[in-house]
């Protein structure tokens, strides 16, 4: 007898409905009937299948402590890292954890199962990374966890940030991170490049920088991180987070860029959420946007992963795991309207962000793991309009959380007496 049976799936690039069997927490069967018996069968009625969410940018250590000990009245990154500053001091394991628990419920329900989180390591205590790395543990049996050792307040301009970094490494944090534009000189922070990408070698491990996260056309960190990444042949190892300067270089520059960017092998990740709040908070009219060159880097061939960047915290006083809300706000703020782009922002926030976080192919597949979310949606693009209901979280073939389908009761006078937000999706014939 098989575990579980989802009947009728629709899978995100497959138009004909499919039943998938569940077998030891694996895929066993994909095809258009499947004959026999389960212990659960789920009715998919040609609603979304796909795998779990992945945020392969996060802060869990600062989430969920918002207002304290005060608001971000700026709404700036510095404002933002300097009032993190404040709260680093007061923080405890004990609440450090509790708050990243409750986020991955969170989490959870919104079918997010893969998150990469950066962990502060300026505070000598390393509350953070002790706190995070029981998290982890904690949360592995339903959460992909990974940890990076971020240096907040600059490699070499905070005391003791690169032996605390190293320690947090010891530690069993997973990846280096970096903070390059905010090291005190643009020579620092290419070095602070240099040191980080030798200690990855060094280590073997992969490293994740919030690279020129700055609305400054000349802060070309980036540039660096790229001749880095090439000339140690670190390739697919390398993720440069934000990028937001690359909205303020000049064409002829990105033309330079972006090619060599490619040539790595890195990937890219944007945070739309938090680049289109924090970026060009310094202009008057007209005001910049701040997000990253999405549609030339994917020409180019670069693989992007969305990130979330923070949910309620010193830079961001709302978010709620919805990484559907973040390829939503990818779509808008970029601008990218196509039926190809809306589609491929789906992908940003499953598979390109496994690629990032060097997981698996999360691809629902027969053999694979059975890590499925079932949406109240018909397709990827309905799912990213609808920031669609999460209504079965599948890890490895158990079911670990519900949501109920959201329908509205209507009282009027010869209208439906209830609707469906899905129903509302284009007919075949107008999809494409
Ligand atoms: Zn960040």
């Amino acid at each position: 007898m098989l575990d579980l049976i989802l009947r009728g799936a629709r899978l995100p690039d497959r138009s004909d409905p499919v039943d998938i069997a569940v077998a030891d927490g694996t895929i066993a069967d994909i095809a258009p009937r499947i004959d026999g018996a389960a212990a659960r069968e789920i009715e998919a009625t040609g609603r979304l299948v796909g795998p779990p969410f992945a945020d392969p940018h996060f802060h869990m250590d600062a989430t969920l402590s918002l207002g304290l000990p005060r608001m971000n009245v700026s709404g700036t990154l510095l404002e933002g890292i300097a009032l993190w500053g404040e709260l680093k001091p007061l923080l405890t394991p004990e609440a450090v954890a509790e708050r990243a628990l409750k986020y991955c419920d969170l989490a959870v329900a919104q079918g997010l199962l893969a998150i990469r989180s950066h962990v502060d390591v300026c505070d000598d205590r390393l509350t953070a990374v002790e706190a995070l790395t029981e998290v982890r543990k904690q949360v592995a049996p339903y959460i992909d966890l990974q940890l990076v050792a971020f240096p907040q307040d600059g490699l070499f301009r905070a005391p003791n940030a690169e032996a605390n970094l190293l320690r947090a490494l010891d530690m069993g944090v997973d990846v280096v991170g970096g903070i390059p534009h905010f090291e005190r000189t643009m020579d620092d922070g290419a070095a602070s490049v240099k040191r980080l990408c030798a200690i990855a070698v060094e280590r073997g491990l992969p490293v994740d920088l919030h690279c020129d996260e700055t609305d400054d056309p000349m802060s070309r960190h980036v540039e660096t991180l790229a001749a880095e990444t090439t000339r140690l042949g670190l390739g697919g190892r390398v993720v440069a987070s934000h990028v937001t300067s690359m909205h303020s270089i000049d064409n002829y520059y990105a033309s330079k860029l972006i090619p060599l960017i490619a040539e790595s092998g890195m990937h890219i990740v944007p945070n739309p959420l938090i680049n289109i709040t924090l970026q060009g908070r310094s202009d008057t009219y007209p005001r910049r946007r701040g997000l990253t060159r999405i549609p030339e880097l994917r020409a180019a061939g670069v693989n992007i992963g969305l990130g979330q960047d923070c949910t309620m915290d010193p830079w961001y006083a709302m978010g709620s795991a919805d990484m559907l809300e973040v390829a939503h706000m990818a779509v808008h703020a970029v601008p990218m309207t196509s039926r190809e782009a809306i589609r491929w922002s789906y992908d940003g926030v499953t598979v390109n962000s496994f690629a990032v976080m060097g997981l698996p192919d999360p691809t629902l597949r027969i053999g694979g793991p059975a890590d499925m979310v079932v949406l109240q949606a018909r397709d990827p693009i309905e799912a990213v309009r609808l920031k669609a209901t999460r209504l079965f979280v599948i890890r490895r073939g158990k079911v670990i959380s519900e949501t109920p389908p959201r329908r509205a009761l209507l009282t009027l006078d010869g209208r439906p007496t209830s609707i469906d937000p899905a129903d509302y999706a284009p007919s075949d014939e107008t999809r494409q």
